[in-house]
């Protein structure tokens, strides 16, 4: 058997993850004793059980797995063959969830903080003893100074049923997902607000004649049957343009590369529609039949000729044209990606409403190629903590009357301020749940003082991470691999002609190692011991799964006998209904002093001797999430901080010598990295995979590795429609070390 797996190979095959990574071979790198990471015995996978129903959470896309198990232990993760989503295809990623089980840095025990918030020093306790200290802490905190002095910071499908717990039972207004916030969060408020349509990333890029990506890096960014999608459409002949500052892996497939200056591009969407509509190349007849206020619309965005935005964007005239042109050659069968991490600059929303206008401007919605929202199965059962009178007082956001387009839950930055300042009321307790804000949200320091401030920190994870370092107690949540927490639900990937959806419920490939427990019983035990255990409404994670399942007459046993996946008849997803509107004016945005036609808000340009810093992913990692998988940091060991070659020149720094990077501030890397020169980067910035220099000593294959872009970032921009940070706005220089 084959057992040298290159890095090359192994690269390319994450970059398209259009094929399962012969996991094998990884496996045999890692016994070579390249990378400490447990065991998988070389030569083959014989005599090993396959265990159906896994649902993959290595990142939010949710792929459906089966699991090669012996003796209890699973050696191999593969695509569930029975999946019309993901298929029997995982991305590099998702095959190195068997290194995240055995990672011998998990957590496996409760853990009490002996030493100091930031410098802790773990005492492993029992079960009972951690979770009485969490009740008690947490109960005199609710009874002192009302269920509002709880902050909640939840991430992942583990999270739902504590972030229900605090938010509904006990009351507080104060649960913010940072990486929801920071991320996609702007985007989806801004598509409802203007299409009533929370986009997701369904655009059918399987069907489209034109892909247009603003800043998407796919390829790099990996959703397996998103990509799977995306590959088909350039297939099938598909045009692609890309306006990205970096010649991305999106970029160098790209039929137009626009190497846009970072922060201009709604001045771009603004005079693409400007000239769409002049020129009368929109899609007339859908927008007299779905439009809301075009007529204010069209003449609010008249000055935005192709000269202007062609000044303001550093992009030729002739090509902003040519896209134009492509566009309206081609529509209405043209895919607009939403994006996903869109919060940027601070002024994300009205760029995701351009980008939600231009849709409708070329008819793109509901059709092939187009915005098209699946029709999954309806039914399932929502379990839910029952809701307290008083739930929801305090709410910060309506107190101080401000991002009235916010994401579901609390804007991160009001919780933030509001415990750090004590104004307008005292925030106390706080639990965090598999997440890491030290890398989600930009202020770093910030986030620190209000952790230090807190009465009791509870941090809950799979991992050590920057975060759980300012814990007081620490418990060892299951993985992924190891409960039943979810039920994945969608439609075939390519939106063929015959419809099908599917309903995927996780389920455990393996027992839980060590003492970890799964979330719903965590929870069950603190509310018991805080005065909410007549409150409980499952006593287990198999019973919430079955009374979820009893919704649409399904078992756990009988979708296991299905191969894990049960699939049913499912509905055309094409077509509009015919009250949907565009509202390319809007008048509820118009009511609270926000611009109510997109608007282009200008950035700070970077000041003398400095360079933007942006920041993307590797298709290696989920940020910071799985920076550890001694699998996957073996591959892709640190960040290189992209630098244009003719800077580099002027700069005298050379391929592969080490920087430390500084900030406009004057805040330092505290580690370094090397320099990759290329001319595919503007000058005007440098670029870094974001999640990288974690300082966490217990995360011992990724300490120190790579530099933490999050560090840099001290200048804070707000989005006012939605409260999001904008995380693009600072300025670095490079310092050469040695
Ligand atoms: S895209 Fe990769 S990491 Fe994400 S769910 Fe699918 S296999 Fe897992």
């Amino acid at each position: 058997m084959a057992m040298n797996l290159t890095r090359r190979n192994f690269l390319k095959t994450a970059s398209i993850a259009a094929a399962s990574v012969p996991l094998s071979k990884v496996a045999a790198r890692a016994e070579s004793g390249v990378v400490k990471t447990p065991q998988v015995a070389p030569g083959s996978f014989k005599n090993t059980k396959t265990v159906v129903g896994g649902v993959c959470e290595m990142c939010f896309w949710r792929c459906q797995l089966v699991g090669k198990v012996r003796d209890g232990r699973l050696l191999k993760l593969e695509g569930n063959p029975k999946s019309i989503d993901n298929g029997v295809s995982l991305c590099a990623r998702g095959n190195g969830g068997v290194a995240m089980l055995y990672d011998p840095d998990r957590l496996k025990y409760p853990l009490k903080n002996v030493g100091k918030r930031g410098e802790p020093k773990w005492e492993r306790i029992s079960w009972d003893e951690a979770l009485d200290i969490c009740g008690k802490k947490l109960k005199e905190i609710v009874d002192k100074h009302g269920a509002k002095s709880l902050a909640i910071f939840p991430h992942g499908s583990t999270a739902r049923y504590p972030m229900d717990f605090f938010e509904r039972t006990v009351g507080t207004p104060n649960v913010s997902e940072p990486s929801f916030f920071q991320c996609r969060g702007v985007r989806d408020m801004a598509y409802i607000t203007t299409l009533e349509i929370a986009p997701d990333e369904d655009v059918d890029m399987a069907n489209a004649k034109v892909i247009f990506l603003v800043g998407s890096h796919l390829g790099e960014n990996i959703h397996v049957s998103h990509i799977k999608g995306y590959l088909k459409g350039l297939e099938r002949g598909a045009k692609l343009v890309v306006l990205d500052p970096r010649f991305s892996a999106a970029a160098s497939k790209a039929h137009i590369w626009v190497p846009i200056r970072p922060g201009t591009d709604t001045a771009m969407l603004l005079a693409i529609m400007n000239y769409l509509i002049e020129n009368e190349k929109y899609a007339v007849d859908f927008v007299e039949e779905h439009g809301e206020g075009f007529d204010e619309f069209a003449e609010g965005i008249k000055e935005w000729t192709l000269e202007r935005a062609a000044a303001e964007c550093d992009v030729p005239v002739a090509q902003i044209k040519q896209v134009a042109d492509l566009l309206a050659e081609n529509m209405p069968n043209v895919a607009i990606h939403p994006g996903r991490h869109v919060t940027w600059y601070g002024n994300d929303f009205q760029r995701e409403r351009a980008l939600a206008c231009l849709t409708g401007l070329l008819g793109a919605v509901g059709v092939q190629g187009g915005l098209v929202k699946p029709k999954g199965p309806k039914g399932l059962k929502r379990i839910n903590w029952p809701k307290a009178e008083t739930a929801g007082e305090g709410d910060l956001r309506r107190m101080q009357d401000v991002h009235h387009f916010h994401p579901p839950g609390c804007p991160t930055e009001l919780i933030r301020e509001a415990a750090i300042s004590g104004d307008p009321y005292p925030i106390k307790g706080c639990v965090i749940w598999g997440q890491n804000m030290i890398q989600t949200i930009p202020g770093q320091d910030r986030t620190i003082k209000m952790l230090e401030q807190m009465d009791f920190v509870l941090c809950t994870d799979i991992m050590p991470t920057d975060i759980t370092m300012y814990a007081d107690i620490l418990l060892p949540d299951c993985s992924y691999l190891e409960k039943y927490d979810f039920i994945k639900t969608g439609t075939q990937w390519d939106f063929s002609d015959e419809h099908q959806q599917y309903i995927a419920p996780r389920m455990a490939l393996v027992e839980p190692g060590f003492e970890r427990k799964d979330s719903i019983w965590i929870v069950n035990e603190i509310a018991k011991r805080m005065g909410y255990g007549d409150k409980i409404p499952v006593v287990s994670q198999e019973e919430m799964m079955a009374q979820s399942l009893e919704g649409v007459g399904l078992t756990l046993d009988k979708i296991r006998e299905e191969g894990g996946i049960h699939i049913q008849p499912g509905e055309d997803p094409y077509g509009n209904n015919e009250d949907l509107l565009v509202y390319f004016f809007s008048e509820e945005m118009d009511d609270y002093d926000y611009p109510a036609i997109p608007t282009y808000i200008p950035v700070e340009p970077p000041p003398a001797g400095y360079m933007r810093l942006l920041y993307g992913r590797t298709p290696l990692h989920t940020f910071n999430r799985s920076i550890n998988n001694p699998w996957l940091i073996h591959e892709a060991p640190i960040n290189p901080v992209w630098v244009n070659d003719k800077v580099a020149v002027r700069l005298g720094l050379k391929h592969g010598d080490t920087v430390r990077l500084v900030n406009q501030d004057g805040v330092e890397s505290r580690t370094t990295t090397t320099v990759k020169v290329t001319p595919g980067i503007r000058e005007d910035a440098v670029y870094l995979y974001h999640g990288y220099g974690t300082r966490n000593k217990e995360m011992t294959f990724s300490v120190d590795k790579g530099v933490d872009d999050t560090s840099l970032i001290t200048k804070i921009a707000i989005d006012p429609e939605s409260g999001a940070h904008g995380m693009r706005n600072n300025f670095v220089k490079l310092v050469k070390v040695g």
